[in-house]
């Protein structure tokens, strides 16, 4: 399958991947679009010409600001679309051809958005080498895993609200922190600022209330993959997070990739994640290749000087699949829906720079990282922006996602 664009040869988005996005031309209203090489395929456009007549499809969907009504098609709908522009790449009808490069805008050119209407948010914590590094860290060697991690993909609901798309800006924000030995706590910009190194996926079909997805079918509900930046205020979140969990010390922000990267383009990357010692109750054990080998890093770029990988991972580390992940989050009834955002946790591997937070990385601060310009951090730096790459390689076929990257700005001022 050859397609008659001229691509890059190590571009994420070759005819293999045409991830889903949503983008608006110059001067234009936002819309469904497809990566492929540095151009975006306008799926709009694409529908007035009527290159969907024939597969039932209500074109309107790509005229929309989200995904969602097109998410909302089902997986039929999916597959035909990708196959249709698989062909339309590949060998266009006459009529359309003529007019193909017309309907391809440059990625440059464009804004991007979010690319669902995102419901509810919820955040795994899947890593048993990351769950195992902040237990060390604050709970010493001898009970660094809770008691029910084994046994549970633990997660907690998050905050939608706040979700960006990459090249959105942050600003540090405000909280409060621990007293220590003073009488109460204080009050300023967060001084702990880091990262979290996760990848994310979009439900793509709806479970009633009250009837929970089976694991074996779990990956019916997925419609596809993000990277995922779930930025964290460590200060704030060690003062609060007891007993109760995470707060605002992770709502003030997190950052995704634009392009929603489809099961069905990662199918060829498909692996079996770790064995599970204890075995998992019945209604959390799967069978066959339920993860991914996705390739994952980080980079921190200063505000002077290049950026400088700061981390390398794999998704294919983590302890919990996502099809089990589904299934115990409906296990007790609870319905998800189109649009819904469920990400990983940070995805630290074995090694020490596998770490996916600067809190691992540097050891609670202890042990500093030297950027590329030579200045040191234990968290994060005003103008900071870290960047997010994830990929998969084998047999010359590249699947990418394209970057989530943000930048940290300075505290804004409190109202007085
Ligand atoms: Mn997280």
């Amino acid at each position: 399958m050859r397609t008659w664009l001229e691509l890059p040869p190590a571009t994420d988005f070759p005819l293999e991947n045409l991830p889903y996005g949503i983008f608006a031309p110059p001067g234009k209203r936002a819309r469904v679009g497809v990566a492929i090489g540095q151009w975006v395929l306008d799926l709009k456009r694409l529908a007035k010409q009527g290159l969907f007549n024939d597969l039932k499809i209500d074109g309107r969907v790509f005229a929309k600001p989200s995904l969602n009504a097109f998410i909302g098609l089902g997986r039929a709908a999916h597959q035909a679309v990708r196959a249709r522009l698989q062909e339309f790449l590949t060998s266009p009808p006459a009529k359309i051809a003529k007019r193909g490069r017309d309907l391809l805008l440059e990625q440059s050119q464009v804004q991007l958005f979010l690319p669902v209407k995102i419901g509810d948010y919820t955040d795994f914590y899947s890593s048993l080498e990351h769950a195992t590094n902040v237990g060390k860290m604050f709970r010493g060697e001898a009970n660094a895993l809770l008691p029910n991690w084994k046994h549970l993909p633990v997660a907690y609901h998050g905050r939608s609200s706040s979700i960006v798309v990459s090249g959105t800006p942050l600003a540090r924000p405000w909280g409060q922190t621990s007293p220590g030995e003073q009488a109460a706590p204080s009050f300023g910009p967060s001084r702990a600022v880091d990262f979290e190194l996760e990848v994310a996926f979009i439900i793509g079909k709806e479970n009633p209330l009250g009837q929970p997805v089976p694991a074996a079918e779990a990956e019916d509900y997925v419609f596809g993959f993000v990277l995922f930046n779930d930025w964290s205020a460590r200060d704030l979140q060690k003062w609060e997070y007891q007993p109760l969990g995470p707060f605002l010390g992770k709502n003030f922000g997190s950052t995704i990739s634009p392009w929603v990267v489809t099961l069905d383009a990662l199918a060829p990357f498909r692996t079996t994640g770790p064995g599970q010692d204890p075995p998992v109750l019945p209604y959390l054990q799967t069978a066959g290749p339920r993860t991914f080998d996705l390739e994952l890093s980080v980079a921190i770029q200063a505000a002077q000087g290049p950026a400088t990988v700061v981390c390398r991972s794999n998704f294919k580390h983590l302890y919990w699949n996502i099809s089990q992940q589904i299934a115990h989050h409906t296990v007790n009834g609870c319905n998800l829906k189109i649009g819904d955002l469920l990400a990983s946790g940070t995805i630290s591997g074995p090694e020490p720079t596998s770490f996916g937070s600067l809190q691992e990385l540097t050891w609670g601060g202890k042990n500093p990282l030297t950027l590329a310009n030579g200045s040191q951090r234990r968290f994060l730096e005003d103008g900071d922006t870290v960047i997010l790459n994830g990929w998969a390689e084998k047999d010359g076929l590249r699947i990418g996602f394209g970057p989530a990257s943000g930048q940290l700005l300075p505290a804004r001022p409190q109202p007085a």
